[in-house]
């Protein structure tokens, strides 16, 4: 695949019929937040891969609390950049016609004021029992002992997040799933595209007739699938595509 400029990108307003976003770590990479593949990614000679798990927080809960309490940190003093910005103009611009579906725990884009994004894997600063499933906001947990306890059960809290090995919610990625299909432009930004069911998202778009395009320094496993590739980063390209799309549907309505 031939890498593309916003210039000679061809796109038509049959393409902004229904336009889903799937987003990854890298559109928060300039925000300051690692990526897990990325430089940054290590945490006290872990890999993230070792510590997103199930059997990490069996095995070690305070050690897997006190990397995601780091993580918090990171993202609280962190903010959106570009990329999302341009992403919640889309919205404004096309309204329902755009979904946003996205890999991040971070809440970035909601931050930078998009009203719903999908959010697949959950939220950083959610927390839930392990045991119970019981829901629990920031302000009613002591983090001074970790893991802290469940009020109900006894059993460990846990960030509400989804890890490596565990299912999604059936209906997020239902969604997700009929939002892809239904697709005629789809934007795969800043994801490595290999944690599955998210990885399926663009190949199940493109199957199913939509134009996919990636925004990636990187080739990914769908780099070969794309009619178009920007390899600069999202918070560069994004609002330059935004704007292109925006004139298109300006012409399209008279
Ligand atoms: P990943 O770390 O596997 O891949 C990040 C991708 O972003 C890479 O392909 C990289 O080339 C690309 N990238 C880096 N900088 C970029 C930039 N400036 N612009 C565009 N692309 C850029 O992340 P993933 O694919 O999202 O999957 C990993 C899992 O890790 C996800 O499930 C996600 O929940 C979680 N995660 C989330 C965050 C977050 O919320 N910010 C951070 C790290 C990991
Ligand atoms: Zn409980």
């Amino acid at each position: 695949m031939d890498l593309t400029e916003i210039d000679s990108f061809d796109i038509s307003a049959d393409h902004l019929r229904k336009v889903v976003a799937l987003t990854g770590a890298g559109i928060s990479a300039e925000s300051g937040v690692p990526t897990f593949r990325g430089e940054g990614g290590m945490w006290r000679q872990h890999r993230p891969e070792e510590l997103a798990t199930p059997q990490a927080f069996a095995s070690n809960p305070q050690m897997v609390w006190e990397w995601y309490l780091y993580r918090r940190q990171i993202i609280a003093q962190s903010n959106p950049n570009a990329g999302h910005d341009a992403l919640v103009e889309l919205e404004k611009v096309l309204k329902d016609r755009f979904i946003l579906i996205t890999q991040n725990v971070d809440g970035l884009h909601r931050r930078a004021g998009h009203k719903n994004p999908i959010e697949l894997h959950g939220n950083i600063f959610l927390n839930r029992c392990n045991s119970c499933s019981e829901r629990y906001p920031d302000d009613t947990l002591d983090f001074d002992k970790l893991p802290p306890l469940c009020l109900n059960c006894q059993g460990q809290i846990r960030p509400d997040v989804v890890w490596f090995g565990e299912g999604l919610n059936h209906v997020t990625i239902e969604d997700a799933f009929l939002h892809s299909q239904q697709a005629t432009l789809f934007l795969s930004i800043g994801t490595s595209a290999v944690v599955h069911p998210a990885a399926a998202l663009p190949v199940v778009a493109k199957d199913s007739g939509a134009l996919l395009v990636e925004i990636n320094p990187d080739r990914t496993p769908i780099t070969s699938l794309a009619d178009a590739v920007f390899t600069d980063s999202s918070a560069q390209v994004l609002p330059d595509l935004v704007n292109k799309i925006k004139q298109i549907e300006t012409k399209s309505k008279n």
